[in-house]
């Protein structure tokens, strides 16, 4: 039996393409960050965590949509999307 993608999936992988065509990248610069968790909190894909010691946070890639969430919260605006190209 087959399955329908659901609305959000199609979303997200319509988005990660988009992203990937247009090359944009995170770019993080841990050296401002606070722990805050501001970016945890609106990332529609999980790609920010705590490292173990919980003094920064630490992107990791789980399909980044490029929605821009993490940049435009980040109280101390370390985080940017950037295009490779
Ligand atoms: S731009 Fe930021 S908030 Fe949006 S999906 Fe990528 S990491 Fe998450
Ligand atoms: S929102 Fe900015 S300062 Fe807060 S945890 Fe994320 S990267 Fe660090």
């Amino acid at each position: 039996m087959t399955t329908s993608p659901t609305l959000w999936s199609s979303l997200t992988e319509h988005w990660h393409l988009a992203r990937t065509l247009r090359g944009l990248r995170i770019h993080f610069d841990q050296e401002g960050c606070t722990a805050c968790g501001e970016c945890f909190a609106v990332c529609p894909t999980g790609c920010w965590t705590l490292s173990t010691e919980g003094e920064i946070a630490i992107f990791v890639d789980r399909g980044c949509i490029a929605c821009s969430a993490c940049t435009l919260q980040c109280p101390e605006g370390v985080i940017e999307l950037k295009s490779q190209k």
